[in-house]
């Protein structure tokens, strides 16, 4: 059963672990310890920020780190919750996937309360944190799998209200792009659980990779700064693009199957076009060699519809069935939060 000794109502700055035990070879009475910090003052919402949901995602965790250590009870309104690295043993280990029981943090909920370590994390959100909170915000990348074009993202819940709130904090990210997403891979992910029960659920794909660019970095700790004055959970007026002379976001939607591109057969992808550029439907978006049968002519990956290309498959070498690329077509905002029906 997961501990932790944070006191939750408790105002002022708190620095500790949630607590999973994890009985193994060389430590038979052992805990995973996953570091979180609260900080509260007054009154305000209760803003809960995750990082490291996938351990091989760093943009997030880093942003996490850094806020967790800058705040201090005067900053804020309300409460924040940081957890930087949420699926500790894989941030630990530099993978996706948990090491320790093989297990995705964004397919395990709403997790056991006596099921292995990451289900148990996954329990203790559901359960515990997110019923405490306003606000979810689950710092996403591609990590070693997909390159995004940075951008914040959510479902399109069916609740309006819910729906506009999480529209605008999504765009409170400043990011060129936003996209909205569907799940053509899996259940049990933590922003459904958390978009479940009613809470503003604001994530983001920003890049992907190892080898993350510092303006990666910049958008990732700037816009959890914005997004956090937006809330009213830090001081401040938040800035808007307009303010910062940029256009305005170009908000995508990838809602069908068919706008993720899966690859038919196994070998080598080739992109053929860059990322955030807007391709025409029928538009070759990139090849698979065949690494046995190079004589063969490679594989053509084509886009069903028109759109932007926000993601592509990072590892060259593709098995069939690998999510190569999605398509997200633009959208008006006005179609999206009820203003135009
Ligand atoms: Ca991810």
């Amino acid at each position: 059963m997961l501990f932790t000794q944070i006191d939750f109502q408790q105002a002022g700055k708190q620095q500790g672990f949630l607590q999973v035990p994890y009985s193994h070879n060389l430590g038979g009475w052992a805990n995973v310890m996953i570091p979180i910090t609260t900080v509260a003052s007054g009154q305000g919402p209760t803003v809960l920020i995750l990082g490291g949901n996938h351990g091989d995602e760093y943009q997030g965790q880093i942003a996490g780190m850094k806020l967790a250590r800058l705040l201090t009870p005067e900053m804020v309104q309300g409460r924040v919750i940081i957890i930087p690295s949420l699926n500790f043993p894989a941030a630990r280990a530099a993978t996706r996937l948990s090491p320790l029981d093989g297990m995705n943090m964004n397919r395990a909920f709403p997790g056991q309360a006596e099921g292995s370590v990451t289900s148990q994390i996954a329990h203790y959100l559901t359960h515990v944190l997110f019923p405490m909170s306003d606000v979810v915000i689950d710092i996403h990348s591609g990590g070693r799998s997909m390159e995004f074009v940075p951008c914040a993202h959510m479902h399109l819940v069916e609740d309006m209200a819910q729906r506009r709130q999480m529209l605008s904090a999504m765009l409170a990210w400043n990011t060129d792009f936003a996209f909205l997403y569907a799940d053509i891979a899996g259940s049990g992910l933590l922003p459904v659980e958390a978009e479940n029960q009613g809470k503003i659920v604001v994530t983001t794909e920003l890049g992907g990779g190892e080898a993350i660019p510092a303006e990666v970095h910049r958008i990732a700790q700037g816009g959890l700064s914005n997004v956090l004055k937006h809330l009213g959970v830090l001081a401040g007026p938040p800035v808007t693009r307009e303010q910062l002379g940029l256009p305005a976001t170009i908000i995508t939607q990838a809602l069908r199957r068919e706008d993720y591109l899966l690859a038919p057969e196994s070998g080598i992808f080739e992109i053929c076009v860059d990322l955030g550029t807007l391709v025409a439907a029928g538009q070759t978006i990139g090849f698979i060699h065949h690494l046995e049968r190079p004589d063969r002519d490679p594989e053509e990956i084509v886009a069903g519809g028109a759109g932007y290309l926000v993601t592509m498959r990072a590892p060259c070498l593709t098995m069939q069935g690998d999510c190569v690329a999605v398509i997200a077509a633009p959208v008006d905002l006005a179609s999206l939060d009820g203003s135009r029906t």
